[in-house]
């Protein structure tokens, strides 16, 4: 493999790689004999990845420059041959889940890519394609919607990231001007993301409805691969949260006035966990990838060997330029069983978030390609994909002194109690959209209405400082994933209770712990979710003792490092 800068792109022949694949399937579906369909359903698994692996690469250099024109364009027409590939996978998904050798296939490969073969020939009809080409201009109605606001704020134009940015200052006047100036926003531009979200759920009961489905709720878990739990069972992790979790959060926040010395928290105060501000890494881009390199050959043989494989082949683009795509992401380059990490370095702690956490996704993709002969098989679920990326963050502790000095406890502190105190506002999330599809004829209000309750149960320490819009129930509305990406958010507060588990008992025995974790990245999306959970030796999160026990584990060691920070 050559570095990522010097591969070379070439348009990929979508339509061309289409019809070879159907080729390939006339002879899967003659085939006489179980060993030429095992042989065959391979070459047809594999079919497109060339092909991916240039799309990937176009993606990628994309993103690192938006106003690159040319690959604009290969988007545009990587995008548009894709969705005439419809009919194809269509058949191709029918036969493998009607092969006579189906049997032996499992056998061969698992049952988990039949399972995802079934799931998307249930969730495919002809008379959905209006609804859904609907639903993607309503989510990008949705984009450019909140894209639009923006706000002259302290000589700068803002939108709300820019804002949130401000909400972190150490300047409690800063932050104020700065969430009044974000909810002003918001509440201005409420009716119309009111509006959006309406037709959004009317689009999506009615395509529930086209399906045969009772509910878009049964459609969306299948959609996203949930085939081993429903919707009763994460209420029942809802009440695990609300019963373990959020009490002790409550607490922490009356101990974090006390820190802070003010008399009342509001919502832009909470995100600030030391007076003086929160610790920021130290070092350039540079040491710090030296310092993560550092790192992961000490960790384990396998991640030395990940980390120099992506240093040496150039696999990332860190640090943040104009014209470069918002956030970060990690992915994966198919022929080359390559991961590529992409981010935004911005000189807060969350650069190190990039190099544990997305690192964490990569290092499971580099784990997977190894081991799976399977194209679906390199992710899981995001259930699964998510205690990848977490656990790392966790494993990654001891060496969280080479990019925080002495600022290290703090700094865990920061994180532990993050990662355990966002979990009521995940559950909330879920909670909510449940809520909505149950009653999906709601009004703007009644939504509204819903969401604030959820709110007081989960996180009844939350004050908007008197706004009206948000303590009316407005602040569901922040999330993109509730527009965008319905259903997606408790999977985070799954992987972390699971992310949780790998902690305390790397607490208890590192190596112990570290095997189970190299055993769940190999495994990759090849099994379902509570069998690669058992394979990995981690608990069902369903079952109250397991939360509990890892909670209080967890609630014990965030006391240790707030004693810890005040030594
Ligand atoms: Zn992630």
């Amino acid at each position: 493999m050559q570095k990522f800068s010097e591969i070379e792109y070439k348009r990929p022949d979508i339509a061309g790689a289409g019809k070879a694949a159907e080729a390939i399937l006339e002879k899967f579906s003659a085939a006489a004999t179980a060993e030429e369909a095992k042989e065959l359903f391979l070459v047809l698994n594999h079919a497109m990845d060339e092909v991916q692996t240039m799309c990937t690469v176009a993606s990628i250099r994309n993103t690192i420059d938006l106003t690159d024109e040319f690959y604009a364009g290969e988007m545009k027409y990587i995008n548009s041959e894709f969705a005439q590939l419809m009919p194809v996978s269509k058949k191709i998904n029918k036969a493998i889940c009607e092969t006579p050798f189906r049997k032996e296939l499992e056998e061969a490969f698992g049952a988990q890519v039949f399972r995802l073969a079934e799931s998307q020939e249930r969730l495919i009809t002809p008379e959905n394609i209006p609804l859904s080409i609907e639903e993607s201009d309503l989510c990008d109605e949705f984009k450019f919607a909140v894209a639009d606001c923006s706000v002259d704020f302290m000589g700068e134009k803002c939108n709300f990231y820019g804002l949130l940015k401000h909400m972190e200052s150490t300047d409690r006047a800063e932050r104020q001007a700065a969430f009044k100036e974000w909810a002003r926003l918001y509440s201005e531009v409420s009716p119309k993301l009111d509006d959006i979200y309406s037709k959004l759920v009317a689009n999506r009961v009615q395509q529930a409805k086209n399906l045969g489905f009772d509910s878009y709720i049964d459609m969306a878990y299948l959609s996203r691969g949930r085939f081993d739990y429903n919707a009763e069972d994460a209420a029942r992790f809802r009440s695990y949260v609300e019963k373990y979790i959020t009490p002790f959060v409550a607490e922490m926040r009356e101990k974090q006035k006390a820190v802070l010395g003010i008399d009342e928290l509001h919502w832009y105060d909470e995100s600030l966990d030391f007076p003086d501000g929160n610790p920021t890494p130290h070092g350039t881009k540079d040491e710090m990838i030296a310092a993560a390199q550092k790192m992961y050959r000490e960790l384990s043989p396998e991640t030395g060997e990940f980390f120099d494989f992506m240093t040496e082949y150039e696999l990332f683009d860190l640090e943040t330029r104009p014209g470069k795509h918002m956030g970060g992401y990690c992915t994966s380059l198919d022929i080359y069983k390559a991961p590529f990490i992409f981010s935004n370095f911005n000189g807060t702690a969350a650069d190190v978030d990039v190099l544990t956490h997305e690192a964490g996704h990569a290092f499971e993709a580099y784990s997977a390609y190894k081991t799976q002969q399977i194209a679906e098989y390199t992710y899981s679920t995001s259930e699964i994909n998510e205690i990848h990326s977490m656990s790392m963050e966790h494993f990654t502790y001891p060496w969280m002194d080479l990019f925080f000095g002495e600022d290290t406890d703090r700094r865990l502190y920061s994180h532990l109690f993050g990662a355990l105190s966002v979990i009521p506002y995940l559950v909330s999330v879920d909670e909510f959209q449940h809520r909505v599809f149950e009653k999906p004829d709601m009004t703007a209000e009644e939504r509204k209405a819903v969401w604030r309750s959820i709110e007081r149960k989960y996180q009844p320490w939350r004050d908007y400082d008197g706004n009206e819009f948000l303590e009316s129930g407005g602040f569901w509305m922040q999330k993109q994933h509730i527009f965008l990406y319905p259903f997606y958010y408790v999977d985070y507060a799954l992987a972390q209770t699971c992310a949780f588990m790998y902690y305390k008992r790397m607490c208890e025995d590192k190596q112990e712990a570290w095997n189970g974790y190299l055993e769940l990245c190999k495994k990759g999306g090849s099994l379902g979710y509570f069998e690669t959970l058992e394979s990995a030796g981690l608990k069902n999160p369903f079952v109250e003792e397991n939360v509990k026990e890892t909670i209080e584990f967890v609630k014990a060691k965030v006391l240790e490092l707030y004693d810890a920070c005040r030594k």
